[in-house]
């Protein structure tokens, strides 16, 4: 037995709206784990780009410009926070102007190559362990975590949930942008979202958020004990 016994990698992905921060930040919280939202990282860099004028749909005007902002992750479960050059982003990254973005951000190669190097810095660096949330992370960013989770749910389920984030928002308008940002990230050439082979895929559709935390908690649990 090493001495790291307890650290454990835990990677979580999927589409949008199937309950993959909540039920991270809650596993991490459960089990003193910190916690990376992959997903800010790619809205804190896509909007200092709508901030700097930058093209967004000019993958090479977005290349160009890729290392330049300073994206800092605050990881403590119970307040997560993202900053871009010193400024705290938390708040305007969930517009839906950063929403309908962030698809054609994140698909430039240059973005992925910078943003991966740093969820693995920061994996790396966290002493008891992480849960790290996104679409690539069991594929690519840690191919290597202790635990995959690939989280799913009805396109139905995903939208009304995500309605319910947010006052006055129309369904039927949410479940359009979401299956169009979902097909945008899964059909991207680099690092498309995709469950990991050796992921477990948990169908969160008639499951409660409780449920789905207690599963995988049990799951985390069971991989520790056994390293
Ligand atoms: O998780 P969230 O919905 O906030 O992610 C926003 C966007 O960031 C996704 O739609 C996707 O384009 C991008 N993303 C990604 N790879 C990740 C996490 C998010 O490409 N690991």
């Amino acid at each position: 037995m090493s001495d790291t016994v307890d650290s454990v990698i835990v990677a979580i992905d999927g589409p949008a709206g199937t309950g993959k921060s909540s039920t991270s930040k809650a596993v991490a919280a459960a089990l003193g784990l910190r916690y990376l939202d992959t997903g800010a990282q790619y809205r804190a860099i896509t909007w200092w780009m709508l901030h700097n004028g930058v093209d967004i749909a000019d993958p090479a005007a977005i290349a160009t410009v890729a290392e330049k902002p300073s994206v800092v992750s605050g990881t403590d479960p119970a307040a997560p926070t993202i900053s871009v050059d010193g400024v705290d982003a938390t708040g305007p990254i969930r517009t839906p102007e950063v929403s309908a973005a962030v698809s054609a951000v994140s698909a430039v190669p240059e973005v992925r190559t910078r943003i991966t190097a740093l969820q693995r810095s920061i994996a790396t660096g966290a002493p008891t362990g992480i849960v790290v949330e996104g679409r690539d992370i069991g594929t690519t960013v840690l191919p290597d975590a202790d635990v995959k989770i690939f989280l799913t749910a009805s396109a139905e389920a995903r939208a009304a949930r995500r309605a319910g984030e947010t006052a006055g928002a129309d369904l039927a308008a949410t479940k359009a942008a979401l299956i169009k940002r979902d097909a945008a990230d899964s059909g991207r050439k680099t690092s498309p979202l995709a469950k990991a082979d050796d992921a477990i895929e948990v169908d969160t559709t008639e499951l409660t958020l409780a449920q789905v935390i207690e599963r995988v908690v049990a799951l985390v649990e069971e991989r520790r004990a056994a390293k």
